[in-house]
């Protein structure tokens, strides 16, 4: 190989310590990155790939240009990469050799903060994780755009894997050697998984952040995530908030599954925020409110004071609907403080955001006001918090003017009269400028060309410019000639240089103070990080607060209470969702009622019917009514649910590869180990994946375990009619059906859930209504006729508990190689050989071939002879 130039060798050495990352290598206005990364990074961001040098010695190269390299960043971590930035740390102009470069920054898709990369309404995640004995492990999560930082222990792998779906979740750290640990949880969730072996020293920076922290493991997490934002970041992180410990047993557990299967923040179908539960009830007015209210959804309280607190204020909001409108107006001036505290805290700030702020301070005492007026106790927090900011808003109101420019190093943002040195510059400035001014007039009755300019332009500043016709009547030497235009000529005086020179003198001295005045500001506000924090919190609350009043009015909810006797009514509860797509008044209310005599219910009807909503609404009235919002109920009374497990619909788990039945008994076997008296089942045709009997015997089993185990409350939906039984025999299990009636031969669908079981499935009914072709509609319901008719004489089926004192499923095995599933229940011989003769009786002979023919009479001769 050819000799690599010093550069190079220093491109070389820097890389060397970034070999997971691409390596953003400064060179004048462009980041170049070469070899691998050149070619890889061509390819992802779709731009051209070059060669430094020529021959066999030529070297891939690419670039971006350095005033736009954050979108090309942005798509780098969004696609899961990282980034290294090497910038050039002297002036080219000083330097000896080689320009001396350093890596300042590592971007990496849990650590970026640009806003291009991070959404408004949305979290941005990284996580550390720290193994423990067994299963357990401990996780400290923050948002470095606003330092809020969450540790919590997990009890088990499943835990972690709840955490690592949450939204917004991106990265993951773990210690030296353990990525490989984590790496399918990580792979599943689409979080990149990265690794630190160093945890950060406590020092006297970061000593509040860890001041709640009361256990070593707790610290431990929580200081190893700090070693890997230190390690990218490479600046002290002034807007970390205390770590909080976030203890389980204050929130209700949702995992993955239910999370997904309720569509709490996004649907199942295309994993959209539209038509989820979140959308409905997104009526925040800040993006930091809607950062919570999600945070909120994805983990309701279990925690009653908390609950009924935000309830009280929500009761509040919902009966003062005028003060809760001005609230609404004031909210919609507020900035996001939380992520600005956190661009403060970065140097990114500038005054146009600093604007945004006082005016976001000025809405304070309005908003406290009115939160004064419907709950004292979210003002006050209001209150503590921005005393301290007061005296900043008069400081930002004194200092800045009300629209400056987005640049911080070009003047024009601080006010006239804040600062006398400025003022004085600006006296200069303003002076020169007026005699300029002036000059034109003058020079034109003097000279008495009345076309007589005085201009300025950046390369050859002021000039005064006479068109070419009027050049004769210019005095002889009465100017200096500065620049030929095709129709004009420019001229200059010693004095109008003068006065250029002053101008300009006074401009940059202007810059440079308004610059230093600003940064100024920047540091006072900094100081404010932790009260603009707390600001922050406060405001978030009542925002997502003030969003549920709203809803709960406009959709006419109900302040849930919460029992202590563990009984559930819900009168003409809705599904909140499928009732705006049906709209109100076509939605059919229902009621529901549990409590720890009648703790199941074995929910039988056709699909179609409206099972799974009423068991999701149940879930849903829930997870609202413990988030502290007003529930889709006419009344509301709940137990404070600990879980709530949903084994919703069949859905293969792709990802994993797992098949539909598989998943399904995961979910019930996690259901089944973890579930307490405290908590909510939604089993939805639970065993549906299997054989009619293999899935029957599983569903009966799982019922009596749940119901006399576990003693949850349970909503069991299912098609097989036999367990119905259940329901006649165990106390405390009550079946239920959501009915239906035919008319003109047509099945109606009532939605209404009532006591007793469903009389049959109309399953050929939904098929019809499906369009299925007419030919094998017909052809279901003689078949189905059959088949009831095959019903009727096997009461073996119908075995009862109280006559065996064991469960329901001691069937015989099928009959084999009959081709009918029905062929396959017949139990005494009787049946089997009335079985075969039905088969033959509906055996399609014109759609079958000669050897499947002779097979079957082969089978049914076999059956027959037995
Ligand atoms: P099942 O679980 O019995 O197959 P679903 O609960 O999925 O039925 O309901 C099917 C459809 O019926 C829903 O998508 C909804 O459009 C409608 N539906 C369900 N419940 C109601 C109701 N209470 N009132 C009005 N429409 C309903």
């Amino acid at each position: 190989m050819a000799k690599t130039t010093p550069m190079m060798e220093q491109y070389l050495h820097i890389k060397s310590h970034y070999q997971d990352a691409f390596l953003f290598f400064r060179l004048g206005d462009f980041y170049e990155l070469f070899f691998d990364d050149a070619e890889q990074a061509a390819r992802e961001l779709e731009i051209t790939l070059t060669k430094r040098g020529s021959g066999d010695d030529a070297i891939p190269m690419c670039g971006v240009p350095h005033h736009s390299s954050s979108t090309y960043i942005t798509q780098l971590t969004s696609k899961g990469y990282k980034i290294a930035i090497c910038e050039q740390v002297e002036n080219p102009e000083d330097a000896k050799g080689v320009v001396k470069r350093e890596v300042t920054k590592v971007v990496t898709p849990g650590t970026v903060v640009e806003e291009s990369a991070v959404q408004a309404a949305e979290n941005h995640f990284i996580a550390a994780v720290e193994r423990l004995e067994g299963e357990r492990s401990v996780f400290a999560r923050t948002d470095l755009t606003t330092g809020r930082t969450a540790v919590m222990p997990l009890e088990n792998e499943r835990a972690l894997r709840r955490e690592l779906s949450a939204s917004g979740m991106k990265e993951i750290i773990a210690a030296e050697g353990e990525t490989s640990f984590w790496q399918n949880a990580a792979h599943e969730a689409g979080v990149v998984i990265s690794e630190e072996p160093e945890l950060a020293a406590v020092s006297g920076e970061n000593e509040a952040f860890f001041h709640n922290l009361d256990e070593t493991v707790y610290q431990t997490v929580a200081a190893r995530l700090l070693a890997y934002l230190y390690s990218t970041q490479k600046r002290s992180l002034t807007h970390m908030q205390p770590a909080v410990i976030e203890e389980p047993a204050r929130y209700m557990k949702l995992d993955i599954a239910s999370k997904r299967n309720l569509e709490l923040v996004q649907t199942m179908l295309d994993q959209t925020k539209k038509g989820s539960l979140l959308a409905l009830i997104d009526e925040t007015k800040t993006a930091m409110g809607a950062r919570l209210l999600k945070r909120w959804l994805e983990r309701p309280g279990f925690d009653e004071p908390e609950i009924n607190r935000r309830l009280n204020f929500v009761e509040q909001a919902v009966q003062q609907s005028f003060k809760r409108d001005d609230l609404r107006d004031a909210l919609t001036h507020v900035y996001d403080l939380e992520r600005l505290a956190g661009k403060v805290s970065y140097g990114n700030v500038n005054a146009r955001e600093l604007i945004q702020l006082r005016n976001s301070l000025r809405e304070i005492p309005e908003i406290q006001g009115i939160t004064a007026s419907l709950d004292e106790s979210y003002s006050s927090r209001l209150e503590a918090a921005f005393q301290a900011m007061a005296q900043l808003e008069r400081r930002l109101t004194e200092a800045l003017i009300d629209e400056p420019p987005v640049s911080i190093t070009d003047g024009g943002m601080i006010q006239d009269g804040y600062h006398d040195k400025l003022d004085q510059y600006r006296e200069a400035s303003r002076n020169g400028k007026t005699w300029i001014s002036n000059l034109e007039q003058s020079e034109r009755s003097e000279t008495g060309i009345k076309s007589l300019k005085v201009g300025f332009n950046k390369v050859f500043g002021y000039y005064i410019e006479v068109t070419k016709p009027n050049i004769p009547s210019l005095p002889e030497g009465r100017y200096e000639r500065k620049q030929t235009l095709t129709n004009a000529e420019r001229f200059v005086t010693p004095e109008l240089k003068e006065k250029e020179q002053l101008i300009l003198e006074a401009q940059e001295q202007i810059d440079d103070l308004e610059y230093r005045l600003f940064l100024e500001l920047r540091e006072q506000v900094a100081l404010c990080i932790p009260d603009l924090q707390a600001l922050a919190a406060a405001v978030s609350e009542i925002d997502v607060l003030q969003g549920f009043a709203k809803v709960s009015e406009e959709k006419g909810y109900t302040r849930p209470s919460f029992s202590t006797n563990g009984r559930l009514y819900l009168k003409n509860s809705r599904h909140p969702v499928v009732e705006e797509v049906v709209s109100r008044h076509r939605y059919v209310a229902n009621d529901i009622e549990l409590d720890p005599t009648r703790r199941t219910l074995l929910i039988t009807g056709p699909n179609m019917a409206g099972k799974s909503t009423y068991m999701r609404q149940t879930a849903l009235a829930s997870v609202m009514a413990q988030t502290g919002c007003f529930v889709a109920a006419d009344e509301a009374e709940l137990p404070l649910f600990d879980q709530v497990f949903t084994r919703i619909g069949a859905a293969d788990d792709l990802a994993s590869g797992e098949s539909t039945f598989m998943v399904e008994m995961k979910e019930a076997q996690y259901a089944l180990t973890h579930a307490t008296t405290n908590s909510l089942i939604l089993l939805d045709e639970i065993g549906r994946g299997t054989s009619t009997y293999d899935g029957m015997a599983l569903a009966q089993a799982i019922v009596e375990y749940i119901h006399e185990k576990i003693q949850a409350k349970t909503l069991f939906s299912t098609h097989y009619h036999e367990l119905t039984t259940l329901g006649d025999t165990i106390s405390g299990i009550q079946n239920v059906h959501a009915a239906c009636t035919e008319e003109d031969g047509r099945v109606v669908f009532l939605h209404k859930i009532q006591d007793g079981s469903a009389d049959r499935s109309y399953g050929v009914y939904v098929a019809q209504l499906a369009e299925l072709p007419d030919a094998v509609i017909e052809r279901s319901e003689a078949l189905l006729a059959s088949f009831e008719q095959q019903e009727g004489t096997k009461e073996a089926q119908q075995v009862s508990r109280e006559e065996e004192q064991l469960p329901l499923f001691t069937f015989e095995p099928a009959p084999p190689e009959i081709e009918t599933p029905q062929q396959k229940t017949s139990t005494a011989k009787d049946s089997q050989d009335e079985a075969v003769l039905e088969a033959v009786k509906s055996v399609e002979v014109l759609h079958m071939t000669p050897m499947e023919a002779l097979e079957k009479i082969q089978a049914w001769q076999k059956r027959l002879n037995e």
